[in-house]
């Protein structure tokens, strides 16, 4: 299983190690040809705008979109929600627009606004995951086929699924806590 980490800017290289901890082999990729070969590909947390201009000037952007919808699995992080996201409060974004979430930037304020939080994810079992969410984005609406796999206590829902889409407004690999990568690549990679 090889699985390629988008490493255009943000926290990539964080995603490498935590997929090289489970055994996994994991790439950085920054241009399409490197698309070939990957089971499935992490879109990390850092700037939404300087990732989507970067996929745009490198040309991944499209060559992304039809990987898609070969069937690779995605994960987006935080900025890589957004970019996920079929709707973005800020309309002028290029975005990959696969899943069908709407998603607000900054939902929760500023950098000073950062926070984390103890969350209670039913599908890692009943230990809660300390997330930390940095200038973070929130989902404002799901469509029919998206399963809400969290919410915070005020409400927002920060993670869901979608088939082999998977979205977190925080940032699972700024942790140890290893469960959401686990469960990216057993249930939604599918590797058993
Ligand atoms: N606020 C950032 C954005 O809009 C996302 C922050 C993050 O990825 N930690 O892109």
């Amino acid at each position: 299983m090889k699985i390629g980490v988008l490493a255009l800017q943000g926290a990539f290289t964080e995603h490498v190690s935590a997929l090289q901890k489970l055994g996994v082999e994991a790439c950085q990729v920054r241009l399409p040809e490197q698309l070939a070969g990957l089971d499935a590909l992490i879109m990390p947390g850092g700037e939404s705008t300087t990732i989507s201009k970067l996929m745009v000037a490198f040309g991944i952007l499209e060559a992304l979109k039809a990987r898609a919808r070969d069937g690779l699995a995605i994960w987006g992080t935080c900025a890589g929600m957004i970019l996920l996201a079929k709707e973005v409060d800020d309309g002028d974004l290029p975005i990959m627009g696969l899943m069908d979430i709407r998603v607000k930037r900054n939902a929760f304020g500023r950098q000073l606004d950062s926070f984390e939080a103890d969350l209670l994810v039913p599908l890692l079992g009943g230990e809660p995951f300390h997330a930390v969410f940095i200038r973070a984005p929130a989902v404002e609406r799901v469509s029919n086929g998206v399963e809400v796999l969290a919410q915070l206590e005020s409400g927002p829902i920060v993670a869901a699924r979608q088939g082999r889409y998977l979205a977190t407004a925080f940032h699972p690999e700024l942790t140890a806590d290893l469960r959401f990568h686990r469960y990216f690549l057993r249930e939604v990679v599918g590797t058993g």
